[in-house]
């Protein structure tokens, strides 16, 4: 069985978690940027890091046997300073021309503000141009509004390919909002804050495996990097079959990040 881990910010993690992750199936890894805790204050602060994740990281996992893509783009923690936003990622094509970067990401909602929908709003039109794959993060705070608001501005843009967005960290509370467009979704197993694999997998029976992915999001905080593997093991003792479960955590993945054109794996 093979496992994609579409989301996890390994920057923060120790190579423990590789080596756990590898033994547990876990074959490829996609990172995306993310907010690292301070607000950083120059569109150089941003390349540094953007370096690192797609050179330094990705070599870490490699001594694992696995395989690390990333996404780049401005965290909405990070966008809501449209001053430093613009520049930086009209400065940051260049992150593109990397073979590994396989897309635009995370970016989206935090506290739901006008200028953290402007910094996503230019990002997906970012991916959009570049045909690559956007992961679009929802906010834990009301949830329900940020979703709201990203439903909106994807309606508001009937231009944009909607099987190149991905609405991330999806719960029982904001399906129902993102389903309908026809977007790609995923939902977060994350011992606290998020779903269980229990939530996730009763989510799976109740909305079916179409354009659905689970994932970790793994960071600094209470975070779980074998929680793909907790729900496929969950799914295999509520009957799933391997093809069920490789569809889920293999394939889906793969049919997503593969619109770039940059996977070595296959469905
Ligand atoms: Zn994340």
């Amino acid at each position: 069985m093979r496992i994609f881990e579409p989301h996890a910010h390994m920057y923060c993690r120790l190579t423990d978690d590789y080596e756990r992750m590898s033994l547990a199936g876990i074959t490829t890894i996609q990172e995306p940027a993310f907010w690292l805790g301070t607000c950083r204050t120059t569109p150089e602060s941003f390349y540094d890091y953007f370096e690192h994740i797609t050179v330094f990281e990705r070599k870490r996992a490699e001594r694992y046997g696995v395989r690390h893509y990333q996404s780049i783009g401005l965290n909405p923690k990070d966008a809501k300073n449209l001053a430093l936003t613009v520049p930086c990622v009209k400065g940051m094509r260049h992150f593109f021309d990397r073979p590994s970067v396989i897309g635009v990401g995370e970016i989206g909602l935090d506290d739901n503000t006008q200028e953290e929908l402007e910094g996503m709003r230019i990002q997906i039109e970012l991916a959009q141009e570049l045909k690559l794959p956007a992961l679009i993060h929802t906010p834990h705070v009301n949830k329900r509004l940020g979703v709201t608001m990203i439903r909106d501005t994807i309606v508001a843009n009937p231009q944009w390919n909607r099987d190149l967005l991905l609405v991330d960290h999806i719960t029982e509370e904001t399906i129902d909002l993102v389903r309908p467009l026809g977007v790609w979704t995923a939902m977060t197993v994350y011992p606290v804050t998020k779903l269980s694999p229990e939530r996730a997998v009763a989510m799976l029976k109740r909305y079916g495996p179409e354009k659905l992915m689970v994932n970790s999001s793994v960071d600094w905080g209470e975070s779980d990097p074998l929680s793909i593997p907790r729900v496929v093991r969950l799914m295999r003792r509520e009957g799933f079959t391997e093809n069920d479960i490789e569809n889920f955590v293999w394939k889906n993945p793969v049919r997503f990040w593969g619109q770039s054109g940059r996977l070595v794996e296959t469905v």
